[in-house]
């Protein structure tokens, strides 16, 4: 697995300069751009790093996984009234949808859906923000895990066109909280930052049929039911990637999340999760080199040898 993972490191290498990191959000222009980690961790407690792996990045979308799992923790079924289950084959910011379908977002993972998903989980948690963290933290074993105030700022300052959507769907009364409440909450959960080797420990429980596993290889806390991983899973396979889902799914074969921080996170159900950071995007807003990699992983792992 080493050998492989250094291999698509130095293939990736002349995707660099192919995309643009995110300037919509001023404070994540500054990342600079020719960077490449990943980590691989393995549900038998085995890890493999390569590239920057320890290098925090802003984990933007990927954290609508984890607000996603925890409100369907608290609230279960009852979540599919306000967001839908379907790929949305829009943009992830995109408003058109929202108008016909009557302030019901697609699904959970592009924007829309996630701001309802904040919604509910504003409602229950007075501090969502340490709530997140606390869940995160427990996950990925690791007490320092926390938001980075300058890049929440940042998009909190810019932030129209999530204000827009908010508004929108408190029009049609699938937004509870005042919409300014909604996101600032949203703004720092997008604004949490981790590293590969930090991002695959976090998802290992939804390739462990829920159960967490903790960092030395032993079984930890039932976080999810294994039904629940196994939805979250096929979720993340039609809509993990915006309207790039198809696509992804097709090349990688995976459950993945993406986020324009450049990162993205793969299950591999049963053996593995995988987590790429490399900040260039394509026009959709996903991981150039992060996408080959997982590509390429797919292609050269044999997950059932157990490389
Ligand atoms: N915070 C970003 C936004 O709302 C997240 C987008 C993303 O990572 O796709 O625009």
């Amino acid at each position: 697995m080493q050998a492989i993972l250094q291999q698509i490191q130095s293939e990736a290498q002349s995707l660099f300069g192919k995309g643009q990191v995110a300037s919509y959000i001023p404070a994540l222009a500054q990342v600079p751009p020719r960077q490449f980690g990943m980590a691989v961790a393995r549900v038998d407690g085995r890890t493999y790093e390569v590239g920057a792996a320890h290098t925090p990045f802003s984990l933007q979308s990927i954290t609508k996984l984890f607000a996603f799992v925890l409100a369907l923790k608290l609230v279960g079924d009852e979540l599919w009234l306000r967001v839908g289950r379907e790929p949305s084959g829009a943009a992830f910011n995109s408003m058109v949808q929202l108008e016909t379908e009557k302030g019901i977002p697609r699904n959970p993972f592009i924007n829309a859906g996630a701001l309802v998903i904040t919604d509910i989980l504003t409602t229950r948690y007075a501090h969502l923000d340490i709530a997140l963290l606390g869940a995160l933290r427990r996950l990925t074993d690791d007490a320092n895990l926390s938001w980075n105030a300058r890049i929440a700022k940042s998009e909190r300052d810019t932030a129209h066109r999530n204000m827009a959507m908010a508004y929108f769907m408190k029009s049609y009364g699938n937004l509870v909280n005042p919409p300014e409440l909604v996101l600032d909450n949203y703004c720092r959960q997008c604004a949490i930052e981790m590293n590969c080797a930090q991002l695959a420990q976090a998802t290992l429980f939804l390739a462990n049929q829920g159960r967490d596993i903790s960092k030395d290889g032993h079984p930890g806390e039932q976080f999810l039911s294994a039904d629940a991983a196994r939805r979250v899973n096929a979720l993340l396979l039609t809509c993990g990637a915006y309207d790039a889902a198809g696509d992804f799914a097709y090349r990688t074969g995976l459950p993945i999340k993406t986020g324009v921080g450049g990162g993205i996170v793969a299950v591999v159900p049963g053996k593995a999760t995988v987590a790429v950071w490399a900040p260039e995007l394509d026009g959709k807003g996903n991981s150039v080199l992060g996408g080959f990699a997982l590509e390429r992983l797919g292609e050269l792992v044999d997950w059932e040898a157990g490389v």
